[in-house]
């Protein structure tokens, strides 16, 4: 079988840049191992415009946001299916210090930022210590509807092929590439946090471990119009199941959901919540996280049909919108990738 392009990981990364690709008509092979744990599957899919402790916005959110909204807007009339919410994020301050930090940083930069003085309206639902703040708008992306939506659609378009590739099996030409039975004009590695161990041919790119985890939990009564972030954030789901996280962990033995997690969550949902709640399910997976905190994007030094789209971080439902675009318009048209995302800078 002859193809345009085959791509490895129908993660969020491999399913919006196929996606693009199929648009502009070309053909594709996805291969995907259907791995239950893979960040995409377990992710909250939550698309918060500020970043860290700092209340800092994050890099390019400017143009992130409204392209993601946008992109995840057409996706749900393409799948005819409900996909993305839009809400403000509920910050709530356990110190003076940190509400002090947020104080100063919605004076020199306020986009997204917003004073909130109507704590009251909460106390029935949350012990409250130094008032609250206000981010908004945040977008919740319903993760694992749009990769199941997306992977049935691909399957019954002949399109996906449920398998673990294997690197050892594919073979370079000059203008072309082989799998198996498969020669394409071009492959381009979607795999997320496996390709770290997996994949032999970008080992040298700067990979950052991080574990993170999650819980599914019953809070029947919880108000469904609002994101809520104290030292963990919960996040409405529908029918009164939030899910709850995350964590990271930069060292760790295995890939396994822990215990210390769950009862460090347990311990600050008691401190926090005041309504009674029930973990449904525990969940962990690695971000395919990177010290620059930006994606990877381009293509092999010696293997020119060789391309990777990847290192999305934490941030993996705002980034893909725009840069698998991005990333599309170099594979089809030529045109050139930013120096913050190609990875030429780094492996030539
Ligand atoms: C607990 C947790 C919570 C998170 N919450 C958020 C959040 O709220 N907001 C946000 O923006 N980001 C969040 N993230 C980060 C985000 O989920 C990731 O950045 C994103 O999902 C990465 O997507 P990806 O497609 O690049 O990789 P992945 O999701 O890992 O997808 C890769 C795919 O490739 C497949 N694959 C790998 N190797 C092979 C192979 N050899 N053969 C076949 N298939 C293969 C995998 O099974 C998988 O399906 C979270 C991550 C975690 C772990």
């Amino acid at each position: 079988m002859e193809v345009d392009y085959i791509i490895v990981g129908q993660g969020i990364s491999g399913t919006l840049l196929s996606r693009c690709l199929i648009r502009a008509g070309k053909q594709i092979v996805l291969f995907d191992n259907n791995y239950k744990y893979a960040a995409s599957r377990v992710a909250g899919g939550v698309i918060n415009p500020v970043t860290g402790k700092r209340w800092v916005s994050s890099w390019m959110i400017d143009e992130l946001l409204p392209y993601a909204e946008t992109t995840y807007r057409e996706i749900e009339n393409e799948l005819k299916c409900s996909l993305l919410k839009k809400m403000p994020m509920l910050c709530f301050f356990s110190t003076k210090d940190m509400r002090n930090i947020f104080e100063n940083r919605i004076l020199k930069a306020p986009k997204y930022l917003q004073i909130y003085n109507e704590d009251s309206k909460w106390q029935h639902y949350f012990n409250l210590q130094e008032g609250m703040a206000c981010v908004n708008p945040c977008l919740i992306v319903d993760a694992k509807r749009l990769l199941s939506t997306y992977r049935n659609l691909f399957i019954d378009q002949k399109i996906l092929i449920e398998h673990q590739f294997n690197w050892k099996d594919c073979l370079f030409e000059a203008n072309k590439v082989r799998y198996k039975d498969i020669v394409a004009d071009k492959i381009i590695c979607c795999e997320g946090a496996d390709a770290m161990l997996h994949n032999p041919y970008f080992s040298k790119l700067p990979w950052m471990k991080d574990k993170g985890e999650c819980l599914w939990v019953y809070i029947p009564g919880l108000p469904e119009e609002y994101i809520y972030k104290g030292e963990i954030g919960i996040v409405p789901q529908g029918d009164g199941i939030f899910w709850v996280g995350a964590s990271h962990n930069w060292n760790f033995k295995d890939l396994l959901p822990s215990e210390g997690f769950k009862q460090d969550a347990i311990h600050i949902l008691d401190k926090w919540l005041k309504l009674p709640y029930t973990i449904l399910e525990h969940f962990a997976a690695q971000r395919p996280a990177n010290a620059s905190r930006k994606p990877f994007a381009g293509w092999h030094p010696e293997y020119p049909v060789l391309g990777i789209f990847n290192g999305m971080g934490g941030k993996g439902w705002s980034m893909p919108p725009y840069f698998a675009n991005h990333f599309a318009q170099n594979i089809l048209n030529g045109h050139s990738i930013i120096e913050d995302i190609n990875i030429s800078k780094i492996l030539n």
